[in-house]
């Protein structure tokens, strides 16, 4: 039998760290563990049901065939209406791409624009994802580190300085996947001075937890900052986080018309279009009653509260208080160096991740997943006793070490 050989593109990138902490977790349980899951990455709430039902009726109803590449009518008028409400400027239906999920859509916004050799600036930490997809389409991540000490975003000068005549796309994520980090209107604004310099250069806001935003008002969006801009942004959202809709798969994105066109052409002879179901069930979670999303979000906003002042609480520890989404990236620098009570040394936050494992049977993913150490990532999609009781036995955890 002949050996498979991979294409090179796949020799290039890992698979996702979040999925294969995800499974590492899974394997435990069935070995009869019972492991506190901190690695989710998706919202622990149902689906409603209003939104499930408009996805039986659409079944029942035969609209169980290919839809238009670009979205049924119904759901393309819900998305813009939506886009409109956010960031206050107005996208018509050529402006607009629907795929299976923001994760399918951003991957093929990369295939559809970047060549070989084309930059694109990633700031750390970074969703796991990015600098694979960009990997995976022959381009180059160019990570740039953004610390703690910058709220874990991009400055200008660090955007600045990373700005070549190669680079493609910069990518902002807000808020951010894993710190819960959100731009402001300020500094979002000094980032578009920055880009004004450099129209050879688009960016990516991935905006996918918008709604789960913990400072009142809506969230801060780069082309409603600077709609100087809107012709070379894409704005990348989708109804998994914040509807509960993960399994659903239907993310979208919107922006310059040529870009979207070339993304609804590859999108044609990759899947044809999003399934129809999901789309019905997407434009009823869009037009349809937003209790569950102010409800999940004031839920999520008191189990940030108990899990940032729980592991600021526990001594060699810290956390930033995240503004979004429904993660936290908790400082382990004091924790590095230390002794495990079975003589091991934890080198970095990838050991320590192993030693609550083995220790708390606490799951987390190590910041250098997401480019940056020594962090760990906690989600805080689970309920507030299994937050607490994570706290406890991390608290247990570091005390140990000495
Ligand atoms: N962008 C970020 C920052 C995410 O964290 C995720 C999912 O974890 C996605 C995009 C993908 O979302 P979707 O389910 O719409 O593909």
């Amino acid at each position: 039998m002949s050996k498979f050989v991979p294409a090179t593109r796949v020799s290039r990138i890992k698979s996702s760290a979040s999925v294969a902490a995800a499974a590492r977790v899974r394997e435990l349980k069935a070995e009869g563990r019972r492991i506190l899951d901190l690695t989710v990455g998706e919202p622990d709430f149902d689906t409603p049901d209003h939104i499930k039902a408009a996805a039986v009726e659409a079944i029942s109803k035969g609209e169980t065939k290919y839809t238009s590449v670009t979205g049924t009518p119904e759901l393309q008028k819900a998305i813009l209406q939506t886009i409109e409400l956010r960031t206050g400027l107005h996208y018509t239906p050529a402006e607009l791409t629907i795929g299976g999920g923001a994760k399918q859509v951003i991957f093929t916004a990369f295939m559809a624009s970047i060549d070989a050799g084309d930059e694109v600036i990633v700031p750390a930490p970074f969703w796991v994802s990015y600098p694979d997809m960009v990997l995976a389409n022959d381009g180059t991540p160019v990570v740039v580190p953004c610390g703690e000490d910058v709220g874990f975003k991009l400055t200008p000068d660090a955007l600045a300085g990373a700005l070549t005549d190669r680079t493609k796309w910069v990518i902002l994520n807000t808020p951010s996947n894993p710190t819960g980090a959100v731009y402001s209107p300020v500094e979002l604004r000094a980032l578009a001075d920055v880009l004004a310099g450099y129209p050879h250069v688009y960016v990516l806001t991935d905006e996918i937890y918008d709604q789960i935003y913990f400072g009142g008002g809506r969230l801060p969006s780069l082309v409603e900052v600077a709609p100087g801009l809107k012709d070379r942004v894409l704005v990348v959202n989708g109804v998994s986080k914040a509807y509960a809709m993960t399994g659903w798969r239907l993310g979208y994105a919107a922006g310059p018309a040529p870009l979207i066109a070339a993304i609804n052409k590859l999108q044609s002879q990759i899947s044809s279009c999003p399934s129809s179901v999901s789309q019905a069930a997407s434009a009823a979670a869009l037009t349809g009653d937003q209790g569950f999303v102010r409800d999940s979000v004031e839920i999520y906003r008191s189990r940030r509260d108990a899990a940032v002042a729980g592991l600021n609480a526990v001594d060699g520890l810290s956390c930033a208080t995240p503004e979004g989404a429904f993660y936290a990236y908790v400082n382990c620098a004091g924790a590095i160096g230390k002794t495990t009570p079975e003589g091991a040394t934890i080198h970095d936050d990838q050991d320590f991740v192993l030693y609550l494992l083995d220790h708390a049977s606490v799951a987390a993913i190590p910041g250098s997943a997401y480019g940056l150490g020594p962090y760990f990532r906690i989600s805080y999609a689970t309920s507030l006793d299994i937050i607490e009781e994570s706290i406890a036995a991390i608290d247990k955890a570091v005390q140990a070490l000495s």
